[in-house]
């Protein structure tokens, strides 16, 4: 059969382990969000000592219509990382399977003599699943804690025990309780500066007040290349753009584009953290989402270099803590969330959930479907990139097909904002968002949209639906002045759809969100609308959602 991988096979074939190192060895298997060699148990004997197992299959790959641009930052950090580890005199099994990953493991200790694979415990669930199946047609393997966390399960349970239908999980109480434990930005046992959190502090929209740094670029070398033919051939009709891959796919590079961030975009995180432009895809955000959830980066590292570059007075205070809580607080916060509600599955029974899309027969993939709002419209074809002329949308839109990433804000306040207005299926825009961002897995994508963007946990995340009108995109952005609506009319022709989407999304949830204390405002105001207004922005609501839908949706 030909190579699909003939230049990196090349190099990679003088790794491949003798007998004796099969028996001698202590056989590590890599999965395919943990490329590191500095926590975990390859830090455990030394490299001469070591071999590690790497399965890169298409299975899994083809599992969801994955952007381009995300496989082949997966397949190129993981064919780099092998190389990098027979660099350091690891052995290396590097197995291309059309199989998951531990059915293809299982195949390997049946034909290899490799009696003792020793894994972290993996970050997704959908690998633990695959790992639970093939365990019980003889997999052996060994499953020792994932050290690449900053936290622990028991740092969570401590705070909010186990789950509980109906417990509101408020994320700064986790989160204070991790600065204590670990330290950083402490001192005699109180915050620095005197708050945990500066996240007041950081709502500035960016009108050009400090240069904004160019980003680096890492050209894709020779076996980037053969990932980019490679990808664009076996995967041309997933989503997004492959051309302009410049990611970092090896630690060196990953390291540097670290650095870069410390030193140039970590000053200004903080205060320019909310803003969005349609000139501008990232702003002074880090765009280590990507690397981190690979482990290129760790979570420990970086906080604690953030914290130095605060000490040391190069980064202020409120930015680098902004920093900080999106890694220690969020990022943990969500990973704990997902395991401990089974992937929201447990909510089933508390909160309503889609029943169309509730499958029939048991499929252990088929994710969770929630929605405390009874969403269930079908994601439109304008989040595919049919142009729907609400320019925030087709803004953010383009963002993602072109680079499979855009920043936190336009996640949550344009792509799920309007979804949520409009009553899309939550579950639709979770898998939407899976496929379309390089750094989607399911731990951190199903709590982050079903979670916190959507309501559709009925509040188990956030207190209150992140919704809004027109305002605050006009004001946290520019997309309002090139836009053809006009963000300050909300009915008539040529308004602005948010705001009477907004108006009428809170009319339509009264019954869940009316006694809701932090809604008190909106739904005071709403009380007050006059009976001709609400038919008006009903009437345009309705519109908006009729010219949404009128699309047809590209298939997969
Ligand atoms: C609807 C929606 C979907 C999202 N889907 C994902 C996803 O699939 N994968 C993902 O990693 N993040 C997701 N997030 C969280 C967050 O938007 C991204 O982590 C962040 O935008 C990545 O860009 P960055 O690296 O520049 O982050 P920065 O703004 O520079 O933040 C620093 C780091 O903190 C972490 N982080 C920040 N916020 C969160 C959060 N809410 N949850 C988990 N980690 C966080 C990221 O690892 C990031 O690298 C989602 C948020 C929303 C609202
Ligand atoms: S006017 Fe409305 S649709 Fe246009 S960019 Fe602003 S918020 Fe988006």
């Amino acid at each position: 059969m030909e190579s699909i991988a003939p230049k990196f096979e090349r190099l990679i074939k003088p790794a491949y382990p003798t007998g004796k190192d099969l028996k001698d060895r202590r056989w590590v298997f890599i999965p395919y969000d943990r490329f590191t060699d500095r926590v975990g148990p390859l830090t455990q004997q030394a490299a001469e000592k070591t071999g590690i197992v790497i399965v890169e299959s298409t299975a899994k790959a083809h599992r969801r219509p994955y952007h381009k641009k995300k496989l082949v930052l997966l397949i190129s950090n993981m064919r780099h990382f092998a190389l990098e580890q027979a660099a350091r005199g690891c052995k290396v099994i590097y197995f291309f399977s059309p199989n998951s990953h531990a059915t293809a493991l299982l195949e390997l200790q049946q034909t290899l003599p490799l009696p003792d694979i020793t894994v972290m415990q993996p970050a997704e669930r959908e690998l633990r699943l695959d790992i639970a199946a093939a365990t019980k047609l003889g997999l052996k393997l060994n499953v020792v804690e994932d050290t690449t966390w900053f936290s622990t399960t028991e740092d969570f349970t401590k705070v909010y025990g186990a789950y509980k239908a109906g417990r509101s999980y408020v994320m700064d109480r986790f989160y204070r309780v991790v600065r204590q434990k670990s330290g950083v930005l402490m001192k005699n046992g109180k915050p620095v500066g005197g708050q945990f959190s500066y996240d007041a502090d950081n709502r500035n929209p960016y009108k050009g007040q400090v240069p904004i740094p160019k980003p680096l670029s890492f050209p894709p070398d020779e076996l980037t290349l053969e990932v980019i033919d490679f990808v664009a051939r076996e995967y041309g009709h997933h989503f997004g753009e492959i051309e302009g891959f410049d990611s970092p796919v090896t630690q060196a590079d990953a390291d540097r584009a670290w650095t870069f961030t410390l030193e140039h975009l970590l000053p200004h995180f903080g205060p320019y953290e909310d803003a969005m432009r349609d000139d501008e895809l990232q702003l002074f955000h880090s765009r280590t989402s990507g690397l981190v959830n690979l482990s290129r980066l760790l979570p420990a590292q970086m906080i604690a270099e953030a914290a130095q570059a605060i000490e040391n007075g190069r980064v202020p205070l409120a930015s680098g803590e902004g920093f900080i809580r999106q890694l220690m607080g969020w990022r943990e916060f969500m990973r704990h969330l997902h395991e401990q509600t089974d992937g929201y599955r447990l909510l089933a029974g508390t909160i309503p959930q889609e029943t169309k899309k509730l499958k029939k027969k048991a499929d252990p993939y088929a994710g969770a479907v929630p929605t405390a709002l009874n969403a269930s419209l079908p994601l439109p074809a304008a989040y595919w990139g049919v142009k729907s002329g609400l320019h925030c949308l087709d803004t953010v839109v383009e963002q993602v097909v072109q680079e499979g990433w855009s920043h936190h804000i336009t996640r949550l306040m344009v792509l799920s904002n309007l979804a949520t207005l409009c009553g899309f299926s939550p579950r639709e825009l979770t898998d939407w968002f899976w496929f379309a961002y390089v750094d989607a897995y399911d731990w951190v994508v199903e709590t982050n949209v079903l979670g916190m963007a959507t309501y559709a946990d009925g509040g188990l995340t956030a207190t209150k639906p992140y919704v809004s009108g027109a305002a605050y995109i006009n004001r946290m952005s520019n997309y309002c002045g090139h836009c053809q609506y006009d963000p300050k009319r909300s009915t008539g022709e040529g308004s602005c759809p948010f705001t009477a989407l907004y108006w009428t999304f809170l009319e339509r949830n009264e019954a869940v969100l009316g006694g809701n204390f932090r809604m008190q405002m909106p739904y005071n105001t709403l009380r007050k609308k006059s009976g001709p207004e609400l038919v008006q922005l009903r009437a345009r609501a309705d519109e908006a959602v009729a010219h949404l839908q009128s699309f047809p949706r590209p298939k997969y």
